[in-house]
């Protein structure tokens, strides 16, 4: 809900839409490079705290004019999501749990003190536009239509201070399936020398100034052969995430040898991951039939490494919106290698794989699921 009872908040009805007269060349589905290419318009809202939300308005896709004084640029008041338009069987345009990106972004942008926002009228309009844009969205299994709303503080002031204007868009990318060729398990650095988040901070929010210091450990992982980095926490170096997902493993309990999924719980220093949550739920839904367990608490690197050690420890993946899930083969720490459990022939362990088609059926619409918003 908008912030103050007397302004405006988004009003669908009142969407303006300007088509573009140069319409784009579709890029070639097997030469989609993430975030690379966009399509032909973008979706703006802007805010002032007199008036609230203004007119939304789908526009050709364009370059934005900013004051070089504002504030988005000296203070970074900014924030996003992550969430993608899928095509069904029957060429229906699907949003997999927007309800979610919604909330999260409200909880993003009043923490960076700007305006919040009715989230179901923004879906709306998150729809309208993705289904302008139908013709960038593949129907093939593994593509999709990536959509990132973004929000600035757009007040021209060097005075720190809330902003007294915001201008929040969406913007859109095609994208092909993030393994092409099917599973390949990745190897992670643990990171030892920075932290990603902490307690009390704002690490399970969707700030773009939470992304930039963890390019550089990124780079150091990768410098060093390895695919991502692990960031840990604490002298106790608890597992919290794996590049940009949150991190489930899952292993033999050392008492009672019963198997179990755990992740970091949401203390703050988690994002509240989509994927996340959505492993939980088939996880507690289907896989307790099968004798798991489903756990949320802190686990540290030496309980994995022990696990490991003592054949214990059954498979480890990264959960996000780009992947779905992405296998761990091994994890660089103290200059050792941990085994996360794959047979050196596989590329992916039982839940993961298991994740990726439960959640795939429900975001394509071939399991008809309250999960799928049909646009
Ligand atoms: N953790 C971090 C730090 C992220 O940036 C993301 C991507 N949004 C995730 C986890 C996964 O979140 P989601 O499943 O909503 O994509």
């Amino acid at each position: 809900k908008a912030d103050a009872a007397t302004t405006q908040d988004i009003d669908p009805s009142k969407l303006s839409i300007t088509k573009t007269t140069t319409p784009k060349d579709l890029v070639p589905q097997n030469e989609l490079v993430f975030g690379r290419t966009f399509t032909d318009h973008m979706l703006s809202l802007e805010w002032t705290a007199k008036e609230g939300w203004l007119a939304p308005r789908i526009t050709p896709y364009q370059n934005l004019s900013l004051d070089p004084a504002s504030c988005v640029f000296h203070y970074a008041f900014e924030c996003f999501e992550g969430m993608k338009a899928y095509k069904d069987s029957k060429g229906q345009i699907r949003l997999f749990r927007p309800k979610n990106n919604m909330e999260r972004m409200n909880k993003s942008s009043a923490r960076i003190a700007l305006p919040t926002f009715d989230g179901a009228a923004m879906i709306q309009l998150i729809s309208k536009f993705a289904a302008l844009e139908e013709r960038f969205i593949p129907s093939e299994k593994g593509y999709s239509l990536y959509l990132r709303p973004t929000m600035i503080g757009t007040q021209r002031t060097l005075g720190v201070g809330p902003p007294g204007s915001a201008l929040l868009y969406v913007i859109a990318s095609p994208v092909g399936p993030y393994y092409p060729t099917g599973f390949k398990a990745i190897s992670l650095e643990a990171t030892d020398y920075a932290v990603r988040a902490w307690p009390g901070g704002v690490g399970d929010k969707k700030l773009g100034a939470n992304y930039a210091p963890c390019i550089l450990p990124q780079l150091e992982a990768a410098k060093r052969g390895f695919h991502q980095n692990l960031w840990l926490f604490g002298e106790e170096e608890f597992i919290t995430e794996v590049g940009t997902m949150n991190m489930f493993v899952a292993m033999k309990n050392k008492e009672t040898g019963q198997k179990e999924l755990l992740t970091a719980p949401l203390d703050g220093t988690i994002l509240e991951g989509v994927t996340r949550d959505s492993v939980l739920s088939l996880a507690r839904e289907k896989l307790v039939k099968e004798g798991w367990n489903i756990v949320e608490r802190k686990v540290t690197m030496k309980e994995l490494a022990d696990a490991a050690a003592e054949g214990r420890l059954l498979e480890a993946f990264g959960a996000g919106t780009a992947a779905i899930v992405a296998p761990v083969r091994n994890i660089s720490w103290k200059g050792k290698l941990v085994d996360c459990g794959l047979k050196p022939d596989e590329e992916a362990g039982e839940v993961a794989l298991k994740m990726k088609d439960w959640i795939e059926a429900r975001q394509y619409g071939d399991e008809e699921h309250e999960w799928s918003y049909v646009v």
